[in-house]
């Protein structure tokens, strides 16, 4: 990060002043009270933040980003700070602009099915409101019962039943946001296909570098008739991965596909008592849901897929109780780890389904290069990764090593034609790799369009982009020999 802006240090009590205007009750200022919000879920990495603001209305938002665009201080949104890429990580010299009092849901419309709350309201809280009618939100991080949904939106938000149906950007059709400048704008609404630009899928996964979302329309399903989850164990995590694409190429879409290596399957086992096999080194847990006779025919298609490359434990749930317990080491495996190593490093990136072996073999061998064991626990139907790289920060360079461990991860996934991230974002984390994945015009390109939304680069910045070039910067890039190229066009 560069060194803090020395003028707005110093002006800090004139903005504390402005921003109690603008937020009456709001206003964090105390550097007691301002260290919770030091880190996110990254949380190697710390910074208490110059001022935290907690508005309660889109007006009190537009109100604090106005002061902030007039005095030149930074700001940073915040949801929950689940975020694992550091994306709500405080600036010295920049605000921390927390969401998490604009929670209320606003209306559940059960005939256009759609839920608009404010955003945050955390994942599981939509769900919740509308499980009594029997409906829920599809996306379903990990962390649903703590991040929001505006913090959903701006990381583009995965979880297990995203294969099936669609991160969060399949499944957002309309958003409120405010600009750096305070102007709020509205984007989609209740129905289908906006109109215009696809700007509601430029601001979902934009990281709080575009604007600050306020207002959101999510989609909402019926659940499932039934769910079955099948239990497949493997001696080999290559039979595990031919599989997953078999089952995909057989035109069958699981609710979700997941994957847990030896090492993750043992762990959590160990914690949760889920039923896994622990003899086996590739688990994967495939759901199927749909009408009743419709489930039960998939997952005899699956059984069969799975036993024709090596399958050697094959566990069909048969009740509700016995499907929410193979789930149960799933979602209980990030803390499994918690047991076994102080700390753990989750990455985070994505592969064409058929490189998962090759990836997962490399991974074994740089287990031995870098010293540090990993453990691997995944979507396999998306290819989206997540190693769990053990380490302890109490000995000297092991977080290094740690994340010079995951940028080596990262980088063979953008080798075999994936991305460097799946549903956690770039924020600083990935932030010095994107030049592995994009070229200097790709990133400018991109950086022209956070120009369009925030020119003076007020908004999450060292966030995503490794050099931020000033916008006027990006401006000149085109203009040859001192002359515009289309001199008739007014600039401002
Ligand atoms: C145990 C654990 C499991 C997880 N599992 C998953 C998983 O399965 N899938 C997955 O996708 N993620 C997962 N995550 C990551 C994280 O929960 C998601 O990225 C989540 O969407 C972050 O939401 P948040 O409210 O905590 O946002 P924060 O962490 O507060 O912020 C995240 C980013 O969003 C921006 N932001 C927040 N609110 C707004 C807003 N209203 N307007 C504009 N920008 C905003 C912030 O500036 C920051 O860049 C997991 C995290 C943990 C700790």
């Amino acid at each position: 990060m560069p060194e803090p802006d020395a003028g707005v240090l110093a002006a800090r009590p004139d903005l504390v002043r402005r921003l109690r205007a603008a937020v009456p009750d709001g206003v964090v200022a105390e550097e007691d009270a301002l260290r919770p919000y030091e880190t996110d879920a990254l949380t190697a990495y710390r910074q208490v933040p110059l001022v935290v603001v907690l508005p309660a209305s889109t007006a009190q938002v537009a109100a604090v980003l106005r002061v902030c665009r007039d005095m030149g201080v930074k700001v940073v949104p915040r949801g929950a700070g689940t975020s694992l890429s550091g994306g709500a990580l405080p600036l010295a010299d920049g605000i921390v602009l927390g969401l998490s009092r604009l929670n209320r849901i606003l209306e559940i419309d059960y005939e256009n099915r759609t839920v608009t709350c404010q955003p945050g309201v955390t994942n599981l809280g939509i769900s919740n409101a509308v499980a009594a009618r029997g409906f829920y939100y599809a996306p379903d991080p990990s962390s649903q019962i703590a991040c929001t949904i505006g913090g959903n939106i701006a990381e583009n938000s995965g979880g297990v039943h995203c294969l099936k149906y669609g991160l969060t950007t399949n499944n957002v059709l309309g958003i409120e946001f405010v600009t750096m400048d305070g102007e709020v704008i509205r984007l989609g609404g209740k129905h289908l296909d906006p109109e215009g630009y696809d700007l509601m899928g430029v601001l979902t996964g934009s990281e709080g570098l575009l604007g600050v979302v306020t207002e959101v329309t999510v989609r909402i399903l019926p659940r499932p008739e039934t769910a079955r989850a099948v239990l497949l164990g493997f001696p080999s995590n290559e039979q595990a991965g031919d599989t997953v694409a078999a089952v995909i190429a057989a035109g069958i879409i699981p609710g979700g596909m997941e994957m847990m290596d030896g090492f993750a399957i043992r762990a959590a086992e160990d914690f949760v008592h889920a039923g896994y096999p622990v003899e086996v080194e590739s688990l994967l847990i495939v759901e199927l849901d749909g009408p009743g006779a419709e489930v039960d025919h998939l997952v005899e298609r699956v059984v069969e897929i799975a036993r024709a490359r090596g399958a050697v434990t094959v566990k069909a749930s048969t009740s509700e109780e016995e499907r929410l317990r193979f789930w149960a080491g799933r979602k209980a495996a990030f803390p499994a780890m918690g047991r076994i190593s102080p700390d753990y490093l989750c990455m985070d990136g994505t592969i064409p389904r058929r490189e998962l072996p090759r990836v997962l073999a490399a991974m074994r061998d740089m287990e031995k290069e870098f010293g540090l064991r990993v453990a691997n626990v995944f979507h396999a139907g998306d290819g989206n990764l997540h190693p769990l790289i053990l380490y302890d920060a109490n000995n000297p360079g092991e977080l290094e090593r740690a994340e010079a461990f995951g940028a080596a991860i990262l980088r063979l996934c953008v080798a075999v034609g994936g991305v460097l991230t799946g549903e956690h974002g770039v924020g600083v984390e990935k932030r010095d790799l994107m030049g592995e994945q994009f070229t200097k015009a790709d990133l400018d390109q991109q950086q022209r369009l956070k120009c369009a939304f925030d020119p003076k680069g007020l908004l999450n910045p060292g966030k995503v982009f490794p050099v931020l070039h000033r916008c006027a910067e990006l401006g000149r890039l085109h203009v040859h020999a001192g002359r515009l190229p289309f001199p008739d066009i007014p600039r401002f």
